[in-house]
């Protein structure tokens, strides 16, 4: 029999919890060759998501993990998969948005299929902002251009990996985390599986623009170090501007002996070059300060407190 690990990551979600439980037992209820593990994890939540979570373990065997404050989805993914014991394991959000509907089409492709794992995209953005649509579009043309890891618009956390893949995503041990990029890293045959758009159950998203933006930039920074050659590029193109700037004035002043006027126009130039020199600073920052989250070493989550290891 095959045994498929669900990791679902919660943070304050305990209107969606119960509506979520019954549509995935319903489902699994329909696969009677699959032995499915589901692990909910705690990311912190403030509202009663935590008790919710300890009723189901009761009522549905299902294990779970809950961190001792809100440490992020990814620290949450990274969670659940170091406790998946299953042949495959895969990420499912809690608000109905990552359907398990899809569940035994994605099965199919890696058992019948040939497939290693297998991928859901949403094809569409229905019912989200069009400005974080806009952005989103943005985002992934850029880091598509700029980086060798090629991400997928539209991709979901939600893809069921095989053993070797969670393997290999957990061999990775890196503090600032951007799984979209990890799966796309980790190499394997996947089929892409699409679907509409669908909107949360309950509640509401935990991701504001800012918190979007700054994940991007993660993105980016975990998976190409253009931008550092960005820098250098800036600086040479403005070196041999300034270059040709100088020889042009000392032309003119041997040739025609007139001064340089306008200290405008200097000002500007000055002002110009700082800022170029600023934002490549800003630059090297963000890459070290990646470098020295990363030295420091310091766990991913703090577990405070989890259901017993064995599987019912
Ligand atoms: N989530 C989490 N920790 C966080 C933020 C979100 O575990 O700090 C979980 C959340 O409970 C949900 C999933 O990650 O199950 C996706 O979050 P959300 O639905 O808010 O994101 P969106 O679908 O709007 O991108
Ligand atoms: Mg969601």
């Amino acid at each position: 029999m095959t045994t498929v690990s669900l990791i679902v990551p919660c943070y304050n979600e305990s209107a969606a919890l119960r509506p979520f439980m019954a549509e995935l037992r319903r489902v699994l209820d329909t696969m009677a060759d699959v032995k499915a593990e589901v692990i909910f994890v705690n990311d912190g939540s403030r509202d009663d998501t935590l008790s919710i979570i300890r009723e189901l373990a009761q009522q549905e065997g299902v294990r779970y993990v809950s961190f001792s404050r809100n440490f992020g989805k990814e620290a949450a993914m990274l969670a659940g998969f170091s406790r998946a014991s299953g042949d495959y394991a895969a990420v499912m959000d809690a608000d109905l948005q990552d359907p398990p509907a899809l569940l035994p089409e994605l099965l199919k492709a890696v058992r019948e299929e040939g497939y290693d794992c297998a991928g859901t995209r949403r094809v569409n953005r229905k019912g989200e902002p069009p400005i974080r649509s806009f952005f989103a579009r943005c985002f992934y043309r850029l880091i598509n251009m700029v980086s060798d890891t090629k991400l997928v618009d539209g991709a979901r956390d939600y893809k069921l990996l095989c053993r070797p893949a969670v393997d290999a995503l957990l061999s990775m041990p890196e503090v600032c985390r951007f799984s979209k990029g990890l799966y796309e890293w980790i190499g394997f045959r996947t089929k892409w599986i699409e679907f509409e758009n669908v909107e949360r159950i309950a509640g509401e998203t935990k991701w504001s623009f800012r918190k979007l933006f700054s994940y991007s930039l993660e993105g980016i920074v975990a998976f190409t170090t253009a931008p550092l050659s960005l820098a250098a590029f800036l600086g040479l193109f403005f070196m041999v501007g300034a270059g040709v700037g100088i020889i042009f004035i000392i032309i003119r002043e041997l040739v025609y002996h007139c001064s340089v006027g306008g200290w405008a126009s200097l000002v500007c130039i000055i002002l110009l070059l700082s800022g170029v020199q600023l934002f490549c600073l800003g630059i090297f920052g963000r890459y070290l300060s990646k470098t020295y989250l990363e030295v420091k070493r310091r766990p991913h989550f703090i577990v405070a407190e989890e259901s017993p290891r064995s599987p019912e």
